[in-house]
């Protein structure tokens, strides 16, 4: 096809597909999927070999959120039946972060409910950064801890976070009818605090709420234009209790079609399977590992995943392997221009310092700034959704499958071990 063509010469040369392209990935058929995963998959293994990332979230602060993101089971007015907990003491977060490293996961990422940190959580989570770094030597740590304000992303980075997450979620257009609380151009905003104070951006999507295809490629062209490192995509886990619980918009189809449009809009970047794999996927997973190189093992902030175990033997059977900790994630050009961005960050400055001009990521439209908030990545996977009014009728719908959604009762916030 040469649709496939074009864009595996594209992927490979770090060349941005045009929106016609990235639109005619998810038009194409069930019958031509094997084609579209296979040339998106050449594209993978160019940048990322066969190597898989394993990630491990440890949920510090759960649920009671005043925010009213609709995917998620956290929101204000949520009538899921989470775990609701406080802040977790550092040496608990710790001993969970742990587990995930033991399991194999190279970083851990440390998520909060809530709109933003106050500067006092900021120094409990510096706390409990320092907690994990002391006990898991080498260990990358993320923190998603919603809306940053001035500074908070350096004392961040200062306190030893490496990488920052505040996910896009969905296109500006569609975003005020998802939340109302925050705005878009808030959640670009703390993305690019987080790129100018030198942390290792990471960003990314909810796919399955509702949302047009056109929607889809808007909000990748927005996250390629923000170039950070690494862009997880979520599908929506419908919680009941939360107003999107009846948008079972997805099919395994249509979530590899939306991985290989990804990968193809960011050939280098780390596209990482986030909340809603192991429910929209099922069976389908290890096809996935052909088009993303990155997983989160275990649990997800509200939800269960899979066995830990199972998530090993599903990388090892698909012939892939887990990546070690002393590998870079990211092929070396990027790399390269992260620490060189990371030197330039001292006193901060606008954004884009990272991604600013290279060929890689930094095309596209410009991300533009809208509205949005609240706090950012893994939740919009494992949260839920509610009531707010779907954007627009999908054009493939998957079956209601709710047997499939099991609310977390282990792990963070919990006597029982956790999942890794
Ligand atoms: S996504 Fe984050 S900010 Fe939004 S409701 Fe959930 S926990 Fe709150």
């Amino acid at each position: 096809m040469d649709l496939l063509n074009t864009l595996v010469d594209k992927g490979l040369r770090r060349e941005l597909p045009t929106r016609e392209e990235a639109l005619a990935v998810l038009a194409t058929s069930d019958d031509e999927l094997l084609d579209v995963v296979a040339a998106a998959g050449k594209v993978r293994r160019q940048w990322f070999g066969r190597r898989v990332k394993l990630n491990y979230l440890v949920n510090l602060k759960s649920g009671l959120c005043p925010e009213d993101c609709s995917y998620c089971s956290q929101r204000l007015g949520s009538k899921a039946e989470i775990l609701k907990y406080t802040w977790l003491k550092p040496e608990e977060a710790s001993q969970a972060a742990a587990a995930g490293v033991a399991g194999g996961a190279k970083r851990v990422c440390l998520v909060a409910s809530g709109r933003g940190p106050t500067d006092r959580d900021v120094d409990r989570v510096g706390k409990t950064i320092a907690a994990i770094k002391e006990q898991n030597e080498g260990v990358e740590v993320c923190a998603c801890l919603g809306l940053l304000s001035d500074g908070q992303a350096e004392r961040l980075k200062d306190a030893g976070a490496d990488a920052y997450n505040h996910n896009l979620n969905t296109s500006e257009a569609t975003y005020g009818q998802i939340t109302k609380t925050h705005t878009y151009a808030d959640r670009v905003d703390t993305v690019q605090k987080a790129h100018a104070a030198g942390l290792s951006a990471c960003s990314g999507l909810i796919a399955g709420m509702g949302e047009s295809d056109e929607d889809l490629v808007d909000v990748v062209y927005s996250l390629r234009g923000l170039d950070p490192d690494s862009v997880p995509v979520n599908f929506l886990i419908p919680f009941e209790g939360t107003p999107l619980a009846k948008e079972w918009n997805l099919t395994p189809q249509r979530a590899l079609r939306i991985l290989a449009m990804v990968r193809f809009v960011c050939p280098d970047v780390e596209v990482r399977l986030a909340g809603g794999r192991e429910v929209h996927l099922r069976s389908m997973q290890p096809l996935a590992l052909h088009l993303v190189n990155s997983i989160f093992l275990g649990d997800y902030l509200t939800s269960e995943g899979q066995a830990g175990q199972a998530d090993l033997d599903m990388i090892a059977d698909a012939g892939f392997e887990v990546e070690g900790a002393g590998t870079s994630t990211l092929p070396a050009h990027r790399s390269d221009l992260a620490a060189q961005a990371e030197a330039a960050a001292a006193p901060a400055g606008g954004c884009g310092s990272h991604g600013g001009g290279a060929p890689v990521c930094g095309s596209a439209e410009p991300a533009g700034a809208a509205e949005a908030a609240g706090c950012g990545s893994a939740c919009g996977g494992c949260s839920g959704h509610a009531e707010a009014a779907p954007v627009r009728a999908q054009a493939d719908a998957g079956g209601v499958r709710s047997d499939l959604v099991s609310v977390r009762r282990r792990g963070a916030g919990t006597d029982i071990a956790p999942n890794a």
